[in-house]
């Protein structure tokens, strides 16, 4: 029987969606498929903090150009920081979140409801995509992000009645 992975991943909200007020909606669909809550968080970040979050390993994928302009877009306007918990939630998430590109997300995701914008547009604009969410790609990858946008105490260890019944401990 494959192994059943309860897993913490890292969500953010970024400026464009709490500037669009689009936050009640993304956190419902998150609540709707039953993921938990363990972090909550809105967060005005300074340069250093989007640094550590768009990390080297950013500009090394897309390039440094890419890098700089999501550190200066992420420090636009405020951020939801989300830690959410579930069973493969990682995978989860980014199947909810869609692909980077907003023209080519697929409908029923978060990116491809909410938002339309193309890479050649960004490119011709010079400016990086808003594409409205971050998400972790891995489970390593959310541990380091996490340990970025939350302090220990600042995560909530709490079993609905729901993942109770739902997960064997
Ligand atoms: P994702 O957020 O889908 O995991 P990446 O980690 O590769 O994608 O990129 C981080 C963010 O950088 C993307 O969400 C997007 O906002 C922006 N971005 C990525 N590639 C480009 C690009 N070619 N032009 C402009 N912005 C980009």
């Amino acid at each position: 029987m494959e192994h059943i992975k309860l897993e913490r991943t890292l969500v953010l909200l970024k400026p464009d969606a709490v500037d669009r007020g689009l936050v009640g909606e993304i956190l419902h669909r998150f609540e709707r498929v039953g993921l938990k809550m363990a972090g909550l968080k809105l967060v005005l970040a300074e340069k250093s903090h989007a640094e550590q979050h768009y990390t080297e390993d950013l500009a090394v994928r897309r390039g440094q150009h890419v890098r700089d302009m999501m550190i200066a877009m992420l420090t636009e306007g405020p951020v939801i920081a989300l830690c959410l918990e579930g069973i493969d939630s990682v995978e989860i998430v980014r199947k909810m979140v869609g692909g980077t590109e907003p023209k080519s997300a697929v409908p029923g995701t978060i990116r491809g409801d909410y938002s339309h914008m193309s890479f050649k547009h960004s490119d011709e604009k010079k400016i990086g995509i808003y594409n409205l969410i971050h998400a972790s790609s891995s489970a390593s990858e959310a541990e380091q992000e996490i340990a970025v946008w939350f302090k220990e105490g600042e995560l909530v260890d709490h079993t609905p009645t729901y993942t109770k019944k739902t997960i064997p401990v």
